[in-house]
């Protein structure tokens, strides 16, 4: 077990976290670490949620945000065509149209040239914040530097990946493009003939266990005194510069600070402090094909044109869907990952025959610019928020995590998090 310090006088000691997803879970090891005295209210077992059945990408040149230029001509096929990339339930249609007005604006070329310049700081440094938290927690073979790759069934699809690859270039992303024997040569399951052309990015990381990292880095935290309180948060009460009540189901608590790390439930917990955030989620489902002994790929491949990414997880290949936009209420709609099962068998024949294990629903946190919230309550000094993170909580959790554990000791901030902080919408 590492060392365990002692916060400096006048900062706070008690604290509570919101969430024992892969987010806050990374938040509590790093603050226990710190010296904190940490209580993570998780109703459920830790990482258990959405941060269990994600994709594993640590994808650290992820520059390129959801919404796009061309995005408003998008938007009609998420509400007719069942196959887009995107999937708009009509029924959540007007609950979600200030997000979806503000998902657009992010569109602009200017706004996703800034966007992109606010992502670079934090994917850039996500492997680096990983490696410094799997090395305290022992968990150093969670994690394997083996590279993202995109494949491109078609000339036109890849022709289309010119503007993300200038952005990849601007912002100093370390990829290559490979033509399909040099795919194959990284991935020779893949059937011939289907992958034209693949964008590579080799420092990119892999997680083939997503909820055994975020067990391994609460087990840490455990360690460093972190308590693991099985409850549901009912409210958030700032009752003082000093003081914050947290209240659930079974008690009524009151600690030095707070930190919401609740994911596609954040929001109201924001809101219970006094700040209105734009937040949905973008809905994502899995399927998992049951392994048959021999490993058929090394590392998570995407299929952008295809809507789906096929990852080799520990207990088979996961093939992960694109968004339904539908809210955190609305049931799953297994079809949207069935649909694509055809495309995913052509493209990798030796789970043809593979047994289907599971079918998967989880909420991914999304704000419509694709930046998470990070940062310090304008309202409240000691309320902290480290939620949003949309398709890269697991990359960004352990960054953010560091990030927060210097908000809260009042730590010089290493590079602007203007871009960040909730009331930018
Ligand atoms: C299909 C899919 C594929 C993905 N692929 C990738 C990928 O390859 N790489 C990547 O970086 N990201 C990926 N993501 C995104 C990533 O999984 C999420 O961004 C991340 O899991 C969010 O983590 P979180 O801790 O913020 O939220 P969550 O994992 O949702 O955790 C929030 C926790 O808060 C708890 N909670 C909520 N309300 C309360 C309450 N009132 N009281 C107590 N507890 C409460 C919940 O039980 C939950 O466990 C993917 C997501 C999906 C859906």
């Amino acid at each position: 077990m590492t060392q365990t310090l002692t916060p400096a006088a006048g900062s706070p000691r008690t604290i509570a976290v919101i969430g024992g997803g892969v987010v806050g879970t990374a938040v509590a090891l790093v603050l226990s670490t710190k010296g904190y005295q940490v209580k993570l209210f998780e109703q459920g077992d830790i990482g258990a949620g959405t941060s269990s059945g994600n994709a594993g990408g640590i994808v650290t040149g992820a520059v390129l945000p959801t919404a796009t230029p061309g995005v408003l001509r998008a938007i009609p096929s998420y509400i007719f065509n069942p196959d887009s990339a995107a999937v708009l339930r009509p029924s959540y249609f007007l609950r979600i149209l200030p997000w979806l007005l503000r998902f657009i604006a992010a569109g602009s070329p200017q706004r996703v040239a800034s966007i992109a310049s606010a992502l670079e700081p934090l994917v850039s440094r996500a492997m680096k914040a990983h490696l410094a938290l799997t090395g305290i927690s022992k968990a150093q073979d969670r994690i394997d530097t083996v590279g993202w790759l995109k494949v491109y069934t078609s000339d036109a699809s890849f022709a289309e990946t010119a503007f993300e690859r200038e952005l990849m270039r601007r912002h100093g992303v370390n990829f290559s493009v490979l033509n399909a024997e040099e795919i194959e040569a990284l991935e020779p399951k893949l059937a011939k003939g289907v992958c034209k052309h693949g964008i590579f990015q080799p420092e990119s990381g892999f997680v083939n266990f997503p909820k055994g990292l975020t067990q391994a880095y609460f087990e840490c935290a455990r360690e460093h005194g972190t308590q693991h309180i099985r409850e549901t948060v009912q409210e958030l009460r700032p009752s003082s510069a000093v003081n914050i009540t947290v209240k659930t189901d079974r008690r009524t608590e009151t600690f030095d600070a707070v930190v919401v790390a609740a994911g596609a439930w954040s929001k109201q917990f924001a809101r219970q402090c006094g700040d209105d955030v734009c937040l949905d989620t973008e809905r994502g489902y899995h399927m998992s094909f049951r392994a048959n002994g021999k490993p058929l790929l090394t590392r998570p491949v995407s299929f952008p044109d295809q809507h789906f990414v096929l990852s080799p997880m520990h207990d088979g290949v996961s093939m992960v869907s694109g968004d339904e936009l539908a809210g955190v209420d609305a049931p799953p709609d297994f079809r949207r990952i069935r649909r694509l099962v055809p495309a995913a068998r052509r493209a990798l024949p030796g789970i043809a025959d593979a047994e289907v294990q599971r079918e998967w629903m989880g909420y991914r946190p999304s704000t419509p610019d694709s930046l998470p919230v990070i940062g310090r309550s304008p309202h409240h000094r000691n309320v902290f928020y480290a939620f949003g993170h949309g398709h890269l909580g697991l990359t960004l959790s352990a960054i953010t995590a560091q990030l927060i554990g210097g908000l809260v000791a009042d730590d010089p901030v290493p590079f602007d998090m203007t871009p960040y902080r909730i009331n930018r919408f």
